[in-house]
């Protein structure tokens, strides 16, 4: 894929640029620059460029503000103590965004097309990626929507695909502190033949309803059943979960309708390192309760690309509460271990890590 790049004649000013790298919140600023490829099906994709980061003027008509046909992927670049810049496994977000695609009835943009887009963004951007100092990064947030003027439904006849990238701290405002979960017995995320395991903005957008019922529950996060029982633990909307129990061995819900999160796999090969075994399987909210209460359970955590790995604390729904499990040993140790790599100051066993700049 040969990608032209027109730079900006306004590039943020060092001092501006300085100031944002102190504080740079999550997904507030963005870099100078975005990434366009567009799609026909005559033309496949083409014209992939970079340009001065600038609003989009789109068609009112426009399929994707109509009826949804959106996915996106999210991922990092992150800056080592040698100035260079990596990605975490970009070639799995390709992979991912694959899958969405065809989901979604969307083209599919080839993995090392993905790449190339990715890596030549962050490369006319670099001068954005803040250094690792206090685990922040640049969060990198690829998408692509129908942007075909058309009201009949059907698969968009034109296609764009787009990376934006924006400086990110830490996820969550209160640090590294336990999450509060509120169990929503209402809404459900996916269902099956559903979209549940792809990452598309639909998603999202049915998951606000719920958080906001977190929210006035005094939670900092939802948590989502299997649409069919209403039983089984699927996840947070945005963060998979592990269950660490007494035992040292691990639990991680698997129901074919949650977003299968690179974080969550890496985790499972990180597990098998330490010495824990671990289950990918149904994993039912009676556990849970009964876990925590009882003492077998000793971890909860959720994962994800923005958070990394955060822990749980205590979950509420409308018949009670089921205190914080009692520790976070495991879950502080994988955290290190999955940033120690992002970083590049453990050895990146897996060849997880890609080099950018
Ligand atoms: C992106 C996402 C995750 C986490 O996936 P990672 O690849 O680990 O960032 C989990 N659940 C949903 C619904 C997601 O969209």
């Amino acid at each position: 894929m040969q990608i032209s790049t027109t730079r900006t004649s306004t590039p943020t000013t060092e001092d501006a640029l300085a100031r944002i790298l102190a504080e740079p919140g999550f997904g507030t600023h963005f870099t100078d620059h975005m990434l366009t490829v567009e799609w026909t099906p005559s033309t496949g994709w083409t014209g992939a460029r970079v340009t001065p980061y600038a609003p989009l003027t789109l068609d009112p008509a426009t399929a994707v503000l109509h009826y949804a046909q959106e996915i996106f992927e999210g991922m990092k670049a992150y800056r080592r103590d040698d100035g260079s810049v990596w990605s975490f496994r970009p070639e799995e977000n390709a992979a991912r965004m694959v899958r969405s695609s065809q989901r979604l009835a969307l083209p599919e943009l080839p993995v090392e097309d993905f790449v190339a887009c990715v890596d030549e963004l962050v490369r006319v951007d670099e001068r954005w990626v803040p250094d690792a100092a206090g685990e922040k990064s640049l969060y990198l947030r690829p998408f692509m929507f129908a942007s075909e003027a058309f009201l009949g439904v059907r698969p968009a006849q034109h296609v764009t695909f787009m990376v934006i990238a924006s400086p990110a701290g830490s996820y969550f405002k209160g640090g590294v502190d336990p999450v509060s979960l509120w169990l929503t017995e209402e809404y459900t995320r996916a269902g099956r033949g559903g979209m549940g395991a792809a990452k598309t903005g639909g998603n999202y957008a049915s998951s606000l309803v719920a958080q906001q019922e977190a929210t006035a529950h005094g939670c900092d996060q939802v948590v989502f059943l299997d649409a069919q029982e209403g039983r089984y633990v699927e996840e947070l909307g945005g963060m998979n979960l592990y269950f660490v129990h007494d035992d040292g061995h691990v639990v991680t819900p698997e129901t074919g309708t949650i977003l299968e999160g690179i974080t969550r796999a890496s985790i499972i090969e990180l597990l098998g390192t330490l010495g824990h075994t671990v289950e990918e399987r149904r994993f039912s909210i009676e556990e849970w309760r009964e876990g925590v209460s009882s003492g077998r359970i000793t971890e909860v955590f959720a994962c994800g690309t923005a958070a990394v790995v955060t822990p749980v604390g205590a979950l509420h729904q409308a018949g009670g509460s089921t205190p914080a499990p009692a520790s976070v040993e495991l879950t502080n140790r994988v955290r290190q271990a999955l940033v120690d790599v992002q970083y590049g100051r453990a050895d990146d066993a897996f060849g997880w890590m890609h080099r950018i700049v």
